[in-house]
């Protein structure tokens, strides 16, 4: 019988390990950045065109690549990163099996264009389908540029596999995020179908986290950092109250490369415990840092899990750094310009130990030395870290008793809303307004007592300080235009103030001679006066800047919400108190008002059956 194998050529073989590398868009998105970061560059620009079906560019300003390596580089086990095995244990770079790029080129058509810094002229190589097409002398500058166009433009079982244009968007955008989060010194852009996504200068890694995910981050994360001798911990994690109801950011990076991971997810959520309202899921951006040898990076490059060779050691660190971090929390302020602690309003409880806890964890240790196994916690503890911890675990208990607290009322409020569907009988049992000033309800442990003045302004006065923070401006444009005249002091306060003013909500236009032409008020008061709102507004103002030594924008937020906020003797609707109710303990410190007055009073079935004894 004749022989029957043969080899099959390379473009063949190509195809084939393309189906592994390169399955959709984003994935060569993911290769083409990982390269230019690999390439050492501080610029990178992604552009792509119908969700990358028709294009996907990456242009850098790395390295760059000699004529030779141009063409080599679309060669199958091509790389310039490691040279012998040995170099497997201590690779640093994101690529390295040389695959990616001979992948792409046998299902696409691919443009390259690359100049290296020290040489005037750049090179450009075409190639179609593993077809090499052409090399010629190109201008250039310093850096590279891959273009994938059409991608399995000779796959079409593969093309017809894709899905919408809005999901593998999707997939890219995620690809992008995953790369540029963790690449804050590197600049990037990105534009779809000539439509800027992102623009992201170089910054620090908060701020980059918030230029990708949006400016509420700002006041949502709470660092996280730790050093031992096996693992650097850096990052940040989400406050508990802003866990999110879907699993949407969660981040792990090993030495800077996204990576998931079930185990170290399961140390996250232990280290939350009940801190996480129920249903929802703990955010996270934690980058390990670790030496090579710890990590098995013999992985497929388009895999994302990566395995630790000592899990349960990282697994008990990261758990650790996690809850000292949401400890930490507890002692510093909870809005960014510490609003709180400009008006001492927050004062912590008599006893408390105002310094920030220090690190339980004993950085000589070492978890690979047998000798000393688990023994980090508790051996080389002095006096002052035990008592630290003791504060610290005060305080973390503290917190989870007031975060139970506020989610026993949001369930409760939940099953009322429940009830009341099933049986509308009981609707009105389940809170009422007492003397038009407070509002009771009944929860799981007793009774519940909301003062509405105070409940109001706390809502109020988180919104208006959020509206500045965030140069956000929610006005409701008056129907009629106001003109009022203001005497000369107030004139040149609004004139001072009217940046702030705006983010407000007032949308304010100077006429001179005193007078000025209201356009537009705070979304929520459109049935009042603006003259009336202003003048209180003005009035709570000038009395806080002398009572009260504190900042302009602060005293502004503080004067509106007073202004603003429903007084005693108003009667509530229905659903007016559901809302008051709903927005209050959405609020970052529902319990006390922004004077530091008490908001809320429970009577325990405890302290009632006392009272009735
Ligand atoms: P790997 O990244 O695993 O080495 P690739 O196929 O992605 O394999 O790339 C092959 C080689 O081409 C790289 O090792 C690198 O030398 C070179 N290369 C790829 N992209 C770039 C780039 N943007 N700038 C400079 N060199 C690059
Ligand atoms: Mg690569």
């Amino acid at each position: 019988m004749a022989d029957i194998i043969h080899l099959l050529p390379d473009s063949v073989a190509n195809q084939i390990a393309a189906g592994e590398v390169v399955q959709r868009p984003a994935s060569a998105v993911k290769e083409l950045l990982e390269n230019a970061i690999d390439a050492g560059a501080t610029n990178i620009q992604l552009i792509i065109k119908d969700a990358g079906k028709t294009l996907i560019q990456v242009i850098d300003n790395g390295n760059g690549m000699s004529d030779t390596d141009a063409r080599l580089a679309f060669e199958r086990h091509a790389t310039s990163k490691i040279k012998n095995a040995n170099d497997l244990f201590s690779i640093k770079t994101m690529g390295f099996r040389g695959e990616a790029l001979a992948s792409i080129a046998a299902i696409a058509q691919v443009e390259l264009k690359s100049k290296l810094h020290e040489q005037a002229l750049g090179t450009q190589v075409l190639i179609e389908g593993s077809e090499f097409k052409c090399q010629e002398v190109c201008q250039f500058s310093n850096g590279t540029s891959i273009a994938v166009k059409n991608l399995f433009f000779n796959v079409p079982a593969r093309r017809n596999f894709l899905k919408s244009d809005i999901q593998e968007f999707n997939h890219i955008n995620e690809e992008f995020t995953r790369i540029a989060i963790i690449n804050p010194n590197i600049s990037f852009s990105f534009h779809h179908n000539g439509k800027l996504v992102f623009q992201l200068d170089k910054s620090n890694q908060k701020q980059r986290i918030v230029n990708i995910l949006g400016k509420t981050y700002n006041e949502k994360l709470i660092p996280v950092q730790q050093e031992t001798n096996i693992i650097k911990f850096t990052g940040f994690i989400g406050k508990p109250e802003f866990a999110r109801k879907t699993r949407g950011e969660q981040y792990f990076f090993v030495n800077n490369r996204f990576f998931k991971h079930p185990y170290f997810y399961h140390a996250i959520e232990n280290a939350f415990q009940e801190l996480l309202p129920e249903k929802s899921f703990p955010t996270y951006f934690i980058n390990f840092e670790i030496d090579p040898k710890e990590i098995d990076i013999n992985i497929h490059p388009t895999k994302t899990e990566i395995k630790f060779l000592d899990e349960k050691t990282i697994y008990a660190l990261l758990r650790s750094v996690v809850k000292q971090s949401i400890g930490k929390f507890n002692l510093s302020p909870t809005l960014d310009f510490e609003i709180e602690q400009s008006l001492s309003l927050n004062p912590p409880p008599k006893g408390y130990d105002l310094k920030p806890p220090t690190i339980k964890i004993n950085p000589e240790f070492n978890p690979f030395d047998k000798k000393n196994t688990f023994s980090y916690q508790s051996k080389t503890q002095t006096d002052r870290e035990i008592s630290n911890q003791h504060n610290w675990e005060k305080l973390y208990e503290e917190r989870k008793n007031q975060v139970l607290f506020k989610r026993e009322i949001v369930e409760t409020q939940q099953k009322i809303e429940i009830k009341q569907t099933e049986n509308e009988n009981i609707t009105n049992v389940s809170f009422f307004q007492l003397q038009n000033k407070y509002i009771v309800t009944s929860i799981k442990s007793g009774l519940l007592i909301i003062d509405q003045q105070r409940a109001s302004e706390r809502i109020l006065f988180e919104q208006f300080t959020e509206s500045i923070i965030n140069k956000t401006s929610f006005s409701q444009q008056q129907l009629f235009p106001q003109t009022i005249v203001f005497n000369h002091n107030d004139t040149e306060l609004i004139k001072e103030l009217k940046t702030d003013l705006y983010y407000l909500g007032f949308d304010i236009n100077d006429f001179g001679l005193n007078t000025f032409v209201v356009n537009g008020c705070p979304a929520d008061c459109i049935d009042e006066n603006p003259q009336h709102l202003i003048e209180g507004m003005l009035e709570n103002y000038k009395k806080n800047l002398t009572d009260l030594k504190i900042e302009s924008k602060i005293n502004l937020a503080l004067s509106m919400s007073r202004n603003m906020a429903i007084k005693y003797g108003r009667k509530l609707e229905k659903e007016e108190i559901q809302n008051l109710i709903d927005k209050l303990f959405a609020c970052k410190l529902p319990y006390q008002s922004p004077s530091g007055k008490k908001i809320l009073f429970t009577l325990t079935m405890d302290e009632l059956s006392e009272k009735l004894k």
